[in-house]
C-alpha cells in the first residue's frame, strides 16, 4: 500500500507515524513544501519573545530523524501542486523547480491554514508580518534583532495575537493591540474577556478595541497605522493576526467538495468527496458535535487526533469514526490563563438556542494554603435539563484542569448536576474539598431547579434603579472607594434578619455581594420571609465590576 501525505506538521506527521505502526511494509511519502516537518508551531511566539531560548527546541523531529525512525520518505521543499483523483496521482514541484508525479493508493491532505491578509493599502510594507511557520518566525526575530524596535502593534486580538503581544512585551517592546470587536478573544464571552482587558492594561499594553485598520503607511523607519476612527498609531513593527482560513487551493483544483464554511468537506471517516483521498487538521470542516453545523477548528489537539484516526482508516479501511471537536482552547496572557470549551453564551444567542448561564469565583486551592488565587468560571447550560453547553474559565492557576474536566463532560452529554458528582483529587495545595467546578455545578443546579433566580450583569446594568431595589449585602468596608452599584441599599448579610423592614416589598429585589455566595444566602432569607421576585446577581460584584471596567 502506498500512502502520500501532503503537509508534514501536526496532522500529517502524526498520520505518517501511525500508519507505520499499523503497517510495517507500507510505502509512506510525506510531501512538505517548507524546510521543516513536525515542528512546534504553537511554540513560535515564545521563541520570538525569548522564553524559548534555543531555536532548535522548536523542532521535535528533523526530516532525517523522522525518516529513519519511521521509515518514511520525507521530502521537504517538495510542494504538491496538483492531484488527479481519477488516475490517483499527485504532481509535485521539487526544490530545484522540476515537477514529477507520484501514484498513490491513499492520499492525505493536511496542508493547514493560511493567514488572512486583507487587501489594505500598505499591508505589504517592510516591517509588517504574519506568523504561521518557522520562516515567518525567523523573519520576525531577525527584524527585532536588526532594527531598533521600541514599539510594535498586533492587529487582531485572537489567541495568537495576544500571545504575540505578551511575547513582544517580554522582548522589551511596547506592545499595542488593535481589535475590531469590542473584546479580545472572540470565542469567549465579553464578561470573561473583560478580565483580560483589565490585565493587559495593568501590564502596560495599549488596547485599541472597536478600532478597524484602514491602511498602513511606511514613513522612514516608522509604520503608521490609520484607523477608521481617525486615530493614527505610529509603530516600528506590525504583526497581523487577523485570523486564518483553510488552505484549500489544492483541494479546489482537484475538484474536492468544499463545505459551506470554506473548509474541505469530509465524511465521518475523514474521507473527502474523492475515494481514497482523506483530509485532516485546519483545512477541514466537520459538524460541531453540539450544533451539528459545519465547523472549522484551528487547533492542534483535533489535528493530532484526526491524524491518528485517519491513519487507521487509510491503512485498514474505513473503521474509525471521528466524533468532532467542540473548540476547547486555552491561552496564557501574561499572568492570566483563559480557557474555553463548548458553546459560549454569544454563540448560543446567535444560534437561537435557549440557555442559562452561571458565574462563580472560587479559590484555585484551599485559601489557607499559600498562593491561592481565584478562578472565575462561566457555565452555559440548558435552562430546563441543565445539559452543559459550554464553560469558560479565567484565573492565575488551575484553570486548565477545570476546563478540561468540563470539556469531557460536555463531550459525554452531561449536565450541571453531573458536575457536582465529579470526583477530584484534593489536598490543600491543589484544590479545595469543594472544587471550583463542583461549586460551579452547585450554583448552576440551583439556577436550573429554581432555587436561586439570578440576574446577569447585563440585566443589572440595564435595570431602572427606580423600579427595583438593589440590595448590597456586603459589609460597609467592602463599599469603600466607590466599589458599589450606584443606588444600592447596603444591609450587610449578618444584619439582614434584623433590618427587613428597610426593604420595600412592592418592587423586585436584585441582591449582590462580592462573588454571589452571600447574595444567595440573603435571597434564601428574604424569600422564606415573604419577599417575592428576589434575584441574585450572578458572579456578584466581581463579575459586574469587571465587565463594566
Ligand atoms: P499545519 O500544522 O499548519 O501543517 C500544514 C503543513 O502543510 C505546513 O507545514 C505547510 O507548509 C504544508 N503544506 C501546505 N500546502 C502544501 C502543499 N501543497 N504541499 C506540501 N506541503 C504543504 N493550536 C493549539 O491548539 N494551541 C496553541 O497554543 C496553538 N498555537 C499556535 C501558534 C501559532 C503561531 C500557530 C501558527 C498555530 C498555533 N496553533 C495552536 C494551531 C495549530 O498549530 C494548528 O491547528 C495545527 O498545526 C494544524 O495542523 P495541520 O496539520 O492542519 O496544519
Amino acid at each position: 500500500m502506498k500512502h502520500i501525505i501532503i503537509g508534514g506538521v501536526a496532522g500529517g506527521a502524526t498520520a505518517a507515524a501511525r500508519i507505520r505502526r499499523i503497517d510495517e511494509m507500507a510505502e509512506i511519502i510525506i510531501l512538505e513544501k517548507g524546510k521543516y516537518i513536525s515542528y512546534a508551531n504553537c511554540g513560535l511566539p515564545y521563541y520570538i519573545g525569548g522564553t524559548i531560548k534555543e531555536r532548535d527546541a522548536l523542532f521535535l523531529q528533523t526530516p532525517e530523524s523522522f525518516g529513519t525512525r519511521f521509515n518514511v520518505d520525507v521530502r521537504v521543499k517538495n510542494m504538491a501542486v496538483d492531484i488527479d483523483t481519477a488516475s490517483k496521482t499527485v504532481t509535485v514541484s521539487s526544490a530545484d523547480g522540476s515537477e514529477y508525479t507520484e501514484k498513490y493508493d491513499k492520499l492525505l491532505l493536511s496542508p493547514g491554514a493560511l493567514p488572512v491578509k486583507p487587501p489594505l493599502e500598505g499591508i505589504d510594507s517592510e516591517g509588517i508580518f504574519t506568523l504561521r511557520d518557522v520562516n515567518d518566525t525567523d523573519l520576525i526575530k531577525n527584524y527585532l534583532n536588526t532594527h531598533n524596535v521600541k514599539k510594535a502593534a498586533v492587529v487582531g486580538a485572537g489567541f495568537i495575537g495576544l500571545e504575540m503581544a505578551e511575547n513582544l512585551h517580554h522582548a522589551g517592546v511596547e506592545a499595542s493591540i488593535v481589535e475590531m470587536l469590542n473584546q479580545v478573544m472572540a470565542p469567549v464571552d465579553f464578561s470573561i474577556a473583560a478580565y483580560v482587558h483589565k490585565h493587559l492594561l495593568q501590564k502596560g499594553v495599549n488596547l485599541f478595541l472597536e478600532h478597524t485598520v484602514e491602511r498602513f503607511e511606511k514613513k522612514e523607519e516608522k509604520i503608521n497605522i490609520y484607523l477608521k476612527s481617525g486615530k493614527i498609531i505610529s509603530t516600528d513593527m506590525v504583526i497581523l493576526s487577523i485570523g486564518v482560513r483553510p488552505e484549500t487551493s489544492l483541494a479546489k483544483k482537484a475538484g474536492l467538495k468544499i463545505g459551506e464554511t470554506g473548509g474541505i468537506w469530509v465524511n465521518e471517516y475523514l474521507e473527502t468527496s474523492a475515494k481514497d483521498v482523506y483530509a485532516v487538521g485546519d483545512v477541514i470542516e466537520f459538524p460541531h458535535p453540539q450544533t451539528g453545523k459545519p465547523y472549522l477548528n484551528y487547533l492542534a489537539n483535533p489535528a493530532n487526533r484526526q491524524g491518528r484516526l485517519v491513519a487507521d482508516n487509510m491503512a485498514k479501511g474505513n473503521t474509525e469514526k471521528y466524533e468532532g471537536a467542540i473548540g476547547t482552547a486555552i491561552a496564557k496572557v501574561f499572568d492570566l490563563t483563559v480557557a474555553t470549551t463548548g458553546l459560549a453564551a454569544k454563540k448560543l444567542k446567535l444560534l437561537n438556542i435557549p440557555y442559562q448561564s452561571s458565574n462563580t469565583h472560587s479559590g484555585s486551592h484551599a485559601g489557607y494554603y499559600p498562593q491561592s488565587t481565584q478562578i472565575s468560571i462561566k457555565l452555559t447550560f440548558d435552562p430546563k435539563t441543565g445539559k452543559i453547553y459550554g464553560a469558560q474559565g479565567v484565573g492565575y492557576s488551575g484553570v486548565d484542569k477545570r476546563i478540561d474536566q468540563i470539556a469531557l463532560l460536555i463531550k459525554s452529554g452531561k449536565t450541571v448536576f453531573d458536575l457536582t458528582k465529579t470526583e477530584h483529587c484534593y489536598a490543600p495545595p491543589f484544590s479545595s474539598a469543594k472544587d471550583p467546578i463542583a461549586i460551579a455545578g452547585y450554583v448552576a443546579s440551583n439556577i436550573v431547579t429554581g432555587q436561586m433566580p439570578i440576574v446577569t450583569w447585563r440585566e443589572m446594568q440595564a435595570a431602572n434603579p427606580n423600579e427595583i431595589t438593589i440590595l448590597d449585602v456586603r459589609t460597609k468596608g467592602e463599599r469603600v472607594r466607590g466599589q458599589f452599584i450606584v443606588g444600592s441599599l447596603n444591609i450587610p448579610l449578618d444584619e439582614l434578619r434584623g433590618r427587613l423592614d428597610e426593604i420595600p416589598k412592592d418592587k423586585p429585589i436584585y441582591i449582590y455581594c462580592a462573588v454571589g455566595l452571600r447574595g444567595y444566602l440573603a435571597l434564601k432569607i428574604l424569600t422564606q420571609r415573604g419577599f417575592q421576585n428576589v434575584k441574585n446577581l450572578s458572579g456578584g460584584y466581581k463579575t459586574y465590576s469587571t465587565a463594566m471596567f
